[in-house]
């Protein structure tokens, strides 16, 4: 198939191409939008073909359900089983923007969308372009991100270029993704409102609105009870190269990166180095990543995929990174970074 590249400005967006892109999804094609988190690989999400083909084209396990991207909260209450009061309260504080709401469906969205669940994950983004192309569709919109499955969730249209040429029908390039990590998903179809995946709405954000949320406890690297999310359960966002984290003070951190460094090179692998604007000057390899800003999280959010994606291109075979907080957007940094790095962490 040919893959149809279109670049949309989304300060001014075109309106005949959003409409050629809604053409696609309606037909029950494949689209791959930016939104403020990562790109997503769009359907029609009432249509089973459509599911399927995004399943396809990603290599996705087939029970790892999609979210549904809607752009009026009337659409949520349409496909919806039960509406629990407090999607409101969230939706009102959050929406539209980068968190995932997962309710009891109905008849209308269909199991192909939700691997077999009868549940649904819903979000509305905030994205000028990905809300455009909701509303020219006409339709309701089931999209993973547009990656290849276990590759590093893509937050600029090259990443989605690399892994799904030739296998969807359209890219639209609407510049890097702002947030760069997957939305948080708060499930609701529960007594208590728990959070299955951290992303760049906290908890601390949550909490101020509907007071405590727990996390899921299936996230914990050493826990026994499975990630009620099912994507959370796979290897994910992992480089080729051999990843390991290294938890300290700056100093220490530095010093034992340095000698693993040494050691990389010694036994003739090439290794390089993910540390931060501050901590820049502690290194002396020759390869060395700045992910962004220890002061600015939310830079840190921004390039981690781009750079771990970076490190395949470059074609390292050791990476070794520092540790971020565990707080605020730290908890949904660390969450990708470790299971990018097999949990592999020590602490010095
Ligand atoms: P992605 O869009 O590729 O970031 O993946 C969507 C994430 O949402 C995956 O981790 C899914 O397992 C999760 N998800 C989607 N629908 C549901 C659902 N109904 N229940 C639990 N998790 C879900
Ligand atoms: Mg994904």
């Amino acid at each position: 198939m040919d893959t149809k590249y279109i670049l949309i400005d989304n300060k001014n967006i075109d309106s005949a191409l959003i409409s050629e892109a809604g053409q696609i999804i309606r037909n029950g094609g494949l689209v791959a939008f930016p939104t403020e988190t990562v790109y997503g690989l769009g359907a029609d999400a009432a249509n089973p073909d459509a599911s399927r083909k995004i399943y396809a084209a990603k290599g996705r396990p087939s029970d790892n359900p999609l979210i549904v991207h809607i752009c009026e909260f009337s659409q949520l209450e349409d496909i919806a089983e039960e509406l629990p009061p407090v999607a409101r309260e969230l939706s009102d504080a959050f929406w539209p923007g980068p968190m995932t709401l997962i309710v009891k469906k109905n008849e209308k969205i269909p199991y192909e969308t939700t691997g077999g669940l009868d549940t649904v994950a819903v979000r509305m983004p905030s994205d000028p372009i990905a809300a455009a192309l909701i509303r020219a569709s006409e339709r309701l919109i089931a999209a993973p991100s547009a990656n290849a499955s276990g590759r590093p969730s893509p937050t600029r249209a090259s990443h989605v270029k690399e892994d799904l040429d030739g296998k969807i029908d359209m890219i639209i390039d609407g510049g890097e993704c702002g947030l760069g990590l997957e939305s948080t998903i708060i499930d609701l179809s529960d007594e208590e409102p728990v959070i299955l995946r951290p992303g760049c709405i906290t908890p601390e954000m949550l909490n101020n609105v509907i007071g405590k949320v727990s996390l899921d406890k299936g996230l914990a690297p050493d826990s026994d009870t499975r990630p009620k999310a099912p994507g959370m359960k796979y290897r994910h966002y992992a480089p080729k190269g051999k990843l390991l984290i290294i938890e300290g003070n700056d100093m220490a951190v530095a010093d034992k990166i340095n000698s693993l460094v040494a050691g990389s090179k010694q036994v003739g692998r090439k290794a390089a180095v993910i540390c931060t604007e501050e901590t820049r000057g502690l290194y002396d390899s020759e390869h060395i990543y700045i992910i962004g800003r220890r002061s600015d999280e939310s830079s840190i959010a921004h390039n981690l995929f781009a750079v771990l994606r970076k490190m395949d291109e470059d074609g390292f075979e050791d990476i070794y990174s520092e540790s971020f907080s565990g707080a605020g957007v730290g908890t949904a940094i660390m969450n990708r970074l470790l299971k990018a790095a097999g949990h592999q962490i020590i602490e010095v």
